[in-house]
């Protein structure tokens, strides 16, 4: 049987903390083992169509972003399936949806929108018969974009850098991502918090991240590998490159290549799990 897309949100309030990094590197990753891979920015800051460098054009004069896409989803007519193509941008071994600031207008136009919630799965769902993972990388903050990526989404991965705030901050998300579930996306799942930039030389960040896994205990998956900061993966937005062609063998490209197996781990076990008795 062909394996179902997984659609898996990037997400925490908090800016900084490593969800671009992460869908770009987790997505090129997974693009290794032989999965087809799409990348969705919905951040109006359009970071992760930057940091993408799309056929090195200025991402505020890309044509076709997400933000059209959308917009031709809450008008209601048919879908536009040239639209959706044209839209599609190719990255080293992986695709794209690119996002650029025009998309902070289609957070306005949401609230005047029916079933304003499930704009962004509406206009994914025709994509997913070709992908095996779909990455939505959210912007900053809990607004009605990031509600929309919730909502899309089968599961969540939470970027989150050892420092007091950013752990503080996870209440806020967690709570959230409750309340998308109870309300309107029941199968909605957490694959885990992902602690990045992590400098295993300070005491600090050992401290910050016992004490995540001490708090989160069994409710909540602690990925066990963690993503090293490095000032090498600090270069790739520059260089409009993933890791793996930045700095194929250093310690950052070595993580993002754990996770990836982690993250198609996780997808393995929930088949298992989810097999009728007496069928093996
Ligand atoms: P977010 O999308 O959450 O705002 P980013 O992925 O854009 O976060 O990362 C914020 C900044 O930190 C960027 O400049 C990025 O290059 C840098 N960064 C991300 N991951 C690492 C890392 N492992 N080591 C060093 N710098 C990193
Ligand atoms: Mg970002």
């Amino acid at each position: 049987m062909e394996d179902k897309c997984k659609v898996i949100a990037i997400a925490n309030q908090k800016g900084g903390v490593g969800k671009t990094t992460t869908a770009v590197n987790l997505g090129v990753a997974l693009g290794f083992s032989g999965k087809r891979v799409l990348l969705i920015d919905t951040d109006p800051q359009g970071s992760l169509t930057k940091s993408c460098k799309i056929d090195n054009a200025d991402a505020d004069a890309l044509d076709v972003t997400l933000s059209e896409l959308m917009a031709n989803e809450m008008t209601g007519e048919d879908k536009d399936y040239s639209l959706i193509n044209k839209a599609i941008k190719q990255f080293e071994n992986i695709d794209l949806i690119p996002a650029n600031i025009s998309l902070s207008g289609t957070e306005t136009a949401l609230f005047n929108c029916m079933s304003r919630e499930s704009v962004l799965k509406r206009t994914i769902e025709p994509l997913k018969q070709k992908y095996d993972y779909i990455l939505i990388d959210c912007m900053p903050s809990l607004g009605m974009m990031t509600i929309n990526a919730l909502v899309a989404a089968d599961s969540v991965i939470i970027p989150c850098e050892p420092s007091f705030l950013s752990v503080k901050g996870l209440d806020l998300l967690l709570h959230s991502i409750a309340k998308v579930k109870r309300q309107i996306n029941p199968n909605l799942k957490i694959d885990g918090v992902l602690m990045t930039m992590v400098d295993s030389r300070t005491v600090n960040a050992r401290e910050i991240t016992g004490a995540l896994r001490d708090a989160m205990g069994n409710n909540i998956n602690v990925f066990n590998i963690e993503i090293p900061r490095s000032v090498r993966a600090t270069e790739c937005p520059n260089v409009g490159e993933s890791i793996f062609i930045h700095d194929p063998k250093g310690k950052v490209a070595d993580a993002y290549a754990v996770l990836s197996k982690e993250v198609s781990g996780l997808e393995r076990k929930a088949q298992v799990r989810s097999r009728p008795y007496g069928i093996r």
